[in-house]
Protein backbone atom coordinates (compact mmCIF):
# COMPACT_ATOMS: atom_id res chain seq x y z
CA UNK A 1 0.00 0.00 0.00
CA UNK A 2 2.82 2.56 0.73
CA UNK A 3 3.84 1.82 -3.21
CA UNK A 4 0.66 2.50 -4.34
CA UNK A 5 0.34 5.77 -2.32
CA UNK A 6 3.67 6.75 -2.94
CA UNK A 7 2.97 5.70 -6.51
CA UNK A 8 6.57 4.09 -6.62
CA UNK A 9 7.06 0.64 -8.42
CA UNK A 10 5.71 -2.07 -6.69
CA UNK A 11 8.98 -4.54 -5.96
CA UNK A 12 7.91 -7.42 -7.40
CA UNK A 13 4.72 -6.77 -8.75
CA UNK A 14 4.64 -5.06 -12.29
CA UNK A 15 1.89 -2.71 -12.13
CA UNK A 16 -0.78 -2.26 -9.80
CA UNK A 17 -3.61 -0.18 -9.29
CA UNK A 18 -6.00 1.05 -6.12
CA UNK A 19 -8.36 3.59 -4.85
CA UNK A 20 -6.68 6.09 -2.56
CA UNK A 21 -8.94 9.10 -1.77
CA UNK A 22 -11.48 8.14 -4.37
CA UNK A 23 -8.60 8.34 -7.07
CA UNK A 24 -7.36 5.25 -9.61
CA UNK A 25 -4.04 4.93 -8.63
CA UNK A 26 -1.78 3.13 -11.39
CA UNK A 27 1.90 2.47 -9.88
CA UNK A 28 4.80 2.52 -12.88
CA UNK A 29 5.80 -0.79 -14.26
CA UNK A 30 8.77 -2.14 -12.73
CA UNK A 31 10.85 -4.37 -14.75
CA UNK A 32 9.80 -7.94 -14.68
CA UNK A 33 11.71 -10.25 -12.68
CA UNK A 34 14.53 -12.31 -14.33
CA UNK A 35 13.29 -15.64 -13.67
CA UNK A 36 10.29 -16.92 -11.18
CA UNK A 37 12.30 -18.27 -8.21
CA UNK A 38 10.63 -15.64 -6.36
CA UNK A 39 7.04 -16.77 -6.24
CA UNK A 40 6.21 -20.56 -6.05
CA UNK A 41 3.78 -21.39 -8.87
CA UNK A 42 2.10 -23.40 -6.69
CA UNK A 43 3.12 -23.23 -2.96
CA UNK A 44 2.68 -26.71 -1.76
CA UNK A 45 4.51 -25.63 1.38
CA UNK A 46 1.68 -23.41 2.22
CA UNK A 47 -0.68 -25.57 1.39
CA UNK A 48 1.15 -28.58 3.61
CA UNK A 49 1.66 -26.11 6.28
CA UNK A 50 -2.29 -25.25 6.14
CA UNK A 51 -3.41 -28.94 6.30
CA UNK A 52 -1.68 -28.68 9.83
CA UNK A 53 -2.64 -25.37 10.98
CA UNK A 54 -5.62 -24.33 9.22
CA UNK A 55 -7.18 -27.63 8.69
CA UNK A 56 -10.95 -26.45 8.12
CA UNK A 57 -9.83 -23.93 6.07
CA UNK A 58 -7.37 -25.37 3.89
CA UNK A 59 -9.91 -27.82 2.78
CA UNK A 60 -11.25 -24.92 0.64
CA UNK A 61 -8.23 -24.59 -1.04
CA UNK A 62 -7.56 -28.05 -2.44
CA UNK A 63 -7.53 -28.34 -6.06
CA UNK A 64 -9.64 -31.35 -6.49
CA UNK A 65 -11.92 -33.32 -3.74
CA UNK A 66 -10.19 -36.26 -1.99
CA UNK A 67 -6.62 -34.41 -3.15
CA UNK A 68 -5.45 -35.07 0.25
CA UNK A 69 -5.21 -39.22 -0.76
CA UNK A 70 -4.28 -38.75 -4.14
CA UNK A 71 -1.98 -34.87 -4.10
CA UNK A 72 -1.45 -34.42 -7.90
CA UNK A 73 0.52 -32.11 -8.18
CA UNK A 74 2.17 -29.13 -10.96
CA UNK A 75 4.36 -27.52 -11.13
CA UNK A 76 4.84 -24.02 -13.75
CA UNK A 77 7.87 -23.46 -15.59
CA UNK A 78 7.62 -20.20 -17.32
CA UNK A 79 5.66 -17.18 -18.03
CA UNK A 80 5.89 -15.48 -21.42
CA UNK A 81 5.57 -19.04 -23.48
CA UNK A 82 7.65 -18.85 -26.69
CA UNK A 83 5.07 -20.06 -28.52
CA UNK A 84 2.58 -17.31 -29.09
CA UNK A 85 -0.62 -18.56 -29.45
CA UNK A 86 -3.03 -16.67 -30.04
CA UNK A 87 -5.57 -17.34 -27.79
CA UNK A 88 -3.27 -17.53 -24.68
CA UNK A 89 -2.59 -15.35 -22.08
CA UNK A 90 0.58 -16.99 -21.19
CA UNK A 91 2.07 -16.16 -23.95
CA UNK A 92 5.44 -14.08 -24.60
CA UNK A 93 3.59 -11.57 -26.83
CA UNK A 94 0.94 -11.36 -23.94
CA UNK A 95 3.03 -10.89 -21.11
CA UNK A 96 4.72 -8.26 -22.95
CA UNK A 97 2.00 -6.19 -23.59
CA UNK A 98 0.53 -6.72 -19.85
CA UNK A 99 3.91 -6.76 -18.29
CA UNK A 100 6.35 -5.83 -20.06
CA UNK A 101 8.27 -8.91 -20.21
CA UNK A 102 10.25 -8.67 -23.07
CA UNK A 103 11.60 -12.54 -22.71
CA UNK A 104 10.23 -15.76 -20.79
CA UNK A 105 11.11 -16.18 -17.39
CA UNK A 106 11.68 -19.76 -16.50
CA UNK A 107 11.90 -21.12 -12.91
CA UNK A 108 15.50 -22.06 -12.56
CA UNK A 109 16.57 -25.69 -12.79
CA UNK A 110 17.10 -25.33 -8.90
CA UNK A 111 14.27 -24.29 -7.71
CA UNK A 112 12.69 -26.59 -9.83
CA UNK A 113 14.39 -29.41 -8.58
CA UNK A 114 14.05 -28.08 -5.24
CA UNK A 115 10.49 -27.90 -5.58
CA UNK A 116 10.47 -31.31 -6.80
CA UNK A 117 11.93 -32.84 -4.44
CA UNK A 118 9.84 -31.31 -1.67
CA UNK A 119 7.13 -33.04 -3.16
CA UNK A 120 8.29 -36.13 -3.63
CA UNK A 121 8.51 -36.03 0.45
CA UNK A 122 4.40 -35.97 1.02
CA UNK A 123 3.75 -37.25 -2.46
CA UNK A 124 4.37 -40.33 -4.87
CA UNK A 125 1.31 -39.10 -7.54
CA UNK A 126 2.83 -38.08 -10.75
CA UNK A 127 4.02 -34.36 -11.43
CA UNK A 128 3.40 -32.38 -14.17
CA UNK A 129 5.99 -30.00 -15.54
CA UNK A 130 4.18 -27.16 -16.97
CA UNK A 131 5.90 -25.92 -20.26
CA UNK A 132 8.13 -27.18 -22.23
CA UNK A 133 11.41 -27.33 -20.30
CA UNK A 134 13.63 -26.56 -23.55
CA UNK A 135 12.44 -23.03 -23.80
CA UNK A 136 15.43 -22.32 -21.24
CA UNK A 137 17.68 -23.91 -23.70
CA UNK A 138 20.23 -26.66 -23.78
CA UNK A 139 22.64 -25.67 -20.66
CA UNK A 140 18.90 -25.16 -19.02
CA UNK A 141 18.15 -28.89 -20.23
CA UNK A 142 21.15 -30.56 -18.92
CA UNK A 143 21.39 -28.76 -15.42
CA UNK A 144 17.92 -29.64 -15.10
CA UNK A 145 18.25 -33.62 -15.70
CA UNK A 146 22.02 -33.37 -13.87
CA UNK A 147 20.23 -32.36 -10.23
CA UNK A 148 17.75 -34.38 -11.09
CA UNK A 149 19.84 -37.50 -11.10
CA UNK A 150 21.49 -36.04 -7.84
CA UNK A 151 17.91 -36.44 -5.40
CA UNK A 152 16.90 -39.93 -6.58
CA UNK A 153 13.44 -39.08 -8.10
CA UNK A 154 10.80 -41.76 -6.86
CA UNK A 155 7.85 -40.05 -8.49
CA UNK A 156 6.61 -39.85 -12.15
CA UNK A 157 7.28 -36.88 -14.06
CA UNK A 158 4.90 -35.37 -16.93
CA UNK A 159 6.44 -33.42 -19.28
CA UNK A 160 4.64 -31.06 -21.60
CA UNK A 161 6.73 -30.84 -25.25
CA UNK A 162 5.89 -27.57 -27.89
CA UNK A 163 8.03 -29.58 -30.82
CA UNK A 164 9.50 -33.08 -31.33
CA UNK A 165 12.11 -34.49 -29.33
CA UNK A 166 15.01 -36.51 -30.07
CA UNK A 167 16.75 -39.52 -28.47
CA UNK A 168 19.01 -37.11 -26.56
CA UNK A 169 15.83 -35.63 -24.62
CA UNK A 170 14.33 -39.03 -23.52
CA UNK A 171 17.65 -40.73 -22.70
CA UNK A 172 17.98 -38.25 -20.26
CA UNK A 173 14.46 -38.52 -19.02
CA UNK A 174 14.97 -41.84 -18.43
CA UNK A 175 18.35 -41.74 -16.96
CA UNK A 176 17.20 -39.04 -14.29
CA UNK A 177 13.54 -40.31 -13.52
CA UNK A 178 11.88 -43.61 -12.71
CA UNK A 179 8.98 -43.32 -15.02
CA UNK A 180 7.61 -40.75 -17.61
CA UNK A 181 4.63 -39.82 -19.88
CA UNK A 182 3.49 -37.93 -22.74
CA UNK A 183 -0.05 -36.50 -23.36
CA UNK A 184 -1.13 -35.02 -26.57
CA UNK A 185 -3.63 -32.35 -26.28
CA UNK A 186 -5.04 -30.99 -29.12
CA UNK A 187 -7.01 -27.87 -28.77
CA UNK A 188 -9.08 -28.64 -31.97
CA UNK A 189 -9.43 -31.74 -34.13
CA UNK A 190 -9.26 -29.24 -36.79
CA UNK A 191 -6.33 -28.42 -38.63
CA UNK A 192 -7.43 -24.68 -39.71
CA UNK A 193 -8.73 -24.05 -36.46
CA UNK A 194 -5.08 -24.61 -34.96
CA UNK A 195 -3.62 -22.80 -38.00
CA UNK A 196 -6.03 -19.80 -36.84
CA UNK A 197 -4.96 -19.66 -33.33
CA UNK A 198 -1.30 -20.20 -33.98
CA UNK A 199 -0.84 -23.70 -32.50
CA UNK A 200 1.65 -25.92 -32.64
CA UNK A 201 -0.09 -29.01 -35.09
CA UNK A 202 -0.53 -31.61 -31.82
CA UNK A 203 0.61 -29.97 -28.65
CA UNK A 204 2.10 -33.02 -26.20
CA UNK A 205 1.99 -33.31 -23.03
CA UNK A 206 4.57 -35.75 -21.35
S1 LIG B 1 1.94 -23.37 -25.95
FE1 LIG B 1 0.47 -23.23 -24.28
S2 LIG B 1 1.36 -21.77 -22.83
FE2 LIG B 1 2.47 -21.55 -24.77
S3 LIG B 1 1.45 -19.83 -25.84
FE3 LIG B 1 0.50 -21.75 -26.55
S4 LIG B 1 -1.25 -22.14 -25.20
FE4 LIG B 1 0.06 -20.59 -24.22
Amino acid sequence: MSCVRARSALPTFPISAGSVAKKIVVNPMAPPPADLDEVDLPDYRYAIRSVFSLPLICSTWFPTNGWLEYPSTALVTVRGCTQGCSLCGGSRSAYELNCGRRRPSMRTPAKLVEDIQFIQSFSRTPIFIIGDIRQGGSEYVEEFFSRLRAIKLKNELVFELFWSAGDEFFSEVRRSAPAFSLEITLESADEQIRRDTASSPARMRT
